[in-house]
């Protein structure tokens, strides 16, 4: 039971702590990966911001750059003096200096003046530029993206058109396109008109090609993944698009060359290129996932011609992930671990009472009386104090018990000591009293009318009391052997008081019977049954010489099976003090010659051998009630005290 209590107790904190910690960290795990996953997105939508920024702020820096040569003094005069050489030659160191693709001049109508980098080209139209036509129109400087047509960059300079040329490779997940080269341009641009008096003379324009040049890209990682590399690949990447065609780019192959010529998703392109928006989410980038974004690039016209990407490996988002929920799982656990030691400890402390309890229990079964030492103040302590009161109580009685056994067991043995004395004594004297029964019964009808009889009578009427003296003392030393017979004790209580009635003085007397009219037949020796109700009638009379009543009843109970006589008189009684001696041989409150104070005990001696009880209970003044009560089975069970 104890290892029951243990177990169940154990059991339950373990579930308990169990359920807890399963719930923290289903709820903990969904909570940290929205977490995780909203911070993974703010971050990539912050590094767009910031590539777009810095896109923006190159335009905004070559805008500045062509601005300041359309109005500065030296330019003025060199296109004022129509000296082509003087204006050429500033022209294409200007181009180199900035570190321009393209820097050319037009007149007012559009067409070319001079081209800093290939000075044999002039003359043609560039009317169909946008950036040139509005600058002549509305008499303002232009910047922004653009596109340019391979024929265009070819005049430019073979290998500026060279440089346009990336090949389309094809990609697990990416677009399908029928093209095999990309040959456009996609070209960060500038113009800004030359006034001179209040008039438009012509325009200069400048822009760099963005296909194949890696400036913007690497600027934009180094700024927002400050060079951090991660698993041996760039945490983060950036990527220019024209079209759907990556054409700047520092995600890697494998082969850790730069990923050109790869088409962007269908998805994406829907989104970003045909609808405009910004793209936000997991995109699988030539042969990974990231964490992505994408923005639309636009031209003067504000059609999209391109986009720009920026994305974070999703593994390093995982490995935060998994990072932060195997910490966040050890500390459930060692939590977890915590919790159950701690109820261990508890459910040890709970138990040691009861264990001390049980150990007490034990103790008291092999007879020690100890009492439990624990003074806790709930319910356990109430237990505690309710079982060291059951342990005096206890004790308590088993004292009193060992008291009232040994008081039995001296009365038993003191009747039987007596009892072997008396019988002895009475063995010795019955012979000679027979003999002078006889001779003294002879020497009387001898001596019949004469002045002997009298005296004659006396001793033969004494000799009879002495034989009735010592047949009372064998019969109380249970000498003579029992002659039982099934019998009804309602007829010889019948018997014996009828038989009284005519033989002594009853006749202040009324004898009442109250029998129990169904008493079941047991074996009784019926002439010492006789002999029992006649001592306790003879008794009750005595108590009663100035008459009263004898009050006789039987009852059977069927559910002790035990017959209950009782006589009760209405005579003087007994004080207490004499109670415990009424079944002592001879003791008598009889004066001499009237009582020989053995009827009690050889009647107490009768009832024992049928294995029957006699009790006493008497209230002085008022009577006496004797109360018999004898089993079905009469038969002695057990060993005979004697
Ligand atoms: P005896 O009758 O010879 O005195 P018993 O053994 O029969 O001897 O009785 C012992 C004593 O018990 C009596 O002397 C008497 O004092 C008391 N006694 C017995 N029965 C009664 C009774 N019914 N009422 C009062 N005293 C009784
Ligand atoms: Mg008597």
């Amino acid at each position: 039971m104890k290892i029951n209590l243990r177990l169940k107790l154990t059991l339950s904190f373990i579930l308990v702590v169990l359920l807890t910690g399963a719930l923290s960290i289903i709820i903990g795990f969904n909570l940290i990966l929205d977490k995780l996953v909203g911070q993974a997105q703010s971050t990539v939508l912050s590094h767009i911001n910031t590539s777009q920024l810095i896109y923006s702020d190159d335009i905004g820096i070559l805008n500045l750059q062509v601005n300041r040569i359309s109005v500065s003094e030296e330019f003025l005069d060199a296109f004022l003096s129509e000296d082509r050489d003087q204006l050429q030659a500033l022209i294409s160191a200007r181009r180199e200096e900035l570190g321009l693709d393209i820097l050319n001049v037009t007149n007012s109508n559009g067409r070319i003046v001079t081209r800093g980098r290939n000075p044999e080209l002039h003359g043609d139209s560039v009317m169909g530029m946008s950036c040139v036509k509005r600058a002549l129109q509305e008499k303002k400087a232009f910047a922004g993206s653009s596109v340019f047509l391979q024929t265009y960059l070819q005049k430019e300079g073979p290998d500026l058109g060279q440089q346009a040329i990336v090949q389309i490779v094809e990609t697990p997940r990416s677009r399908k396109g029928d093209r095999i080269i990309e040959d456009r341009g996609l070209m960060q641009i500038a113009s800004s008109p030359i006034i001179h008096r209040g008039k438009i003379i012509g325009v200069v324009y400048g822009a760099k090609l963005l296909n194949n040049n890696f400036d913007f890209v690497d600027r934009v990682q180094n700024l927002v993944y400050e060079n951090e590399d991660y698993d041996s690949a760039e945490a983060g990447n950036v990527t220019i698009f024209l079209d759907d065609v990556r054409v700047s780019t520092n995600v890697r192959n494998t082969d850790s060359s730069r990923a050109l010529g790869s088409l962007v998703s269908e998805e994406v392109y829907n989104t970003v290129v045909n609808n405009g928006e910004t793209w936000l989410g997991k995109a699988f980038v030539v042969n990974q996932w990231y964490i992505s974004a994408y923005r639309p690039i636009r031209d003067l016209d504000d059609n999209v011609i391109g986009m720009v990407y920026v994305g974070i490996q999703e593994k390093l988002f995982q490995d935060i992930n998994r990072q932060t929920l195997v910490f966040y799982i050890l500390m459930i656990l060692a939590g977890s671990i915590l919790a159950l030691l701690l109820s261990l400890y508890f459910i040890k402390t709970i138990l040691t009472p009861y264990k001390t309890l049980i150990e007490s229990s034990k103790q008291l079964a092999r007879g020690s009386y100890i009492k439990v030492d624990i003074k806790s103040r709930d319910e356990v302590g109430d237990l505690a104090r309710a079982y060291n009161k059951m342990i005096s109580a206890i004790r308590e009685r088993d004292e009193k018990l060992r008291d009232q056994t040994e008081q039995q067991l001296g009365q038993s043995e003191k009747l039987a000591s007596l009892g072997r004395l008396a019988s002895g004594i009475a063995h010795e004297i019955n012979n000679p009293l027979t003999g002078i029964l006889t001779y003294s019964s002879m020497l009387l009808e001898d001596f019949r009318g004469t002045e002997f009889e009298e005296d004659l009578q006396t001793i033969v009427d004494e000799t009879m009391r002495c034989r009735k003296i010592v047949k009372g003392i064998l019969d109380f030393a249970r000498e003579t052997k029992l002659e039982k017979e099934k019998s009804n004790v309602n007829s010889a209580l019948r018997q014996a008081l009828s038989l009284l009635e005519r033989h002594y003085n009853f006749h202040n007397i009324k004898i009442t019977l109250d029998l129990y009219e169904n008493l079941p037949e047991i074996m009784l020796d019926l002439n010492l049954i006789r002999s029992v109700f006649n001592n306790l009638a003879v008794n009750a009379a005595d108590a009663m010489p100035d008459g009263g009543e004898l009050r006789v009843s039987t009852r059977f109970s069927p559910k002790s099976q035990l017959i209950t006589i009782n006589f009760t008189d209405t005579g003087i009684g007994i004080p207490p003090e004499n109670i415990p001696k009424i079944f002592d041989p001879f003791f008598t409150t009889k004066e001499p010659g009237k009582g020989t104070g053995l009827g009690m005990s050889v009647t107490y001696g009768i009832i024992k051998r049928h294995n029957g009880t006699i009790d006493i209970s008497s209230e002085p003044g008022k009577g006496t009630t004797v109360t018999i009560e004898l089993p079905l089975e009469t038969e002695l069970n057990f060993p005979e005290l004697s």
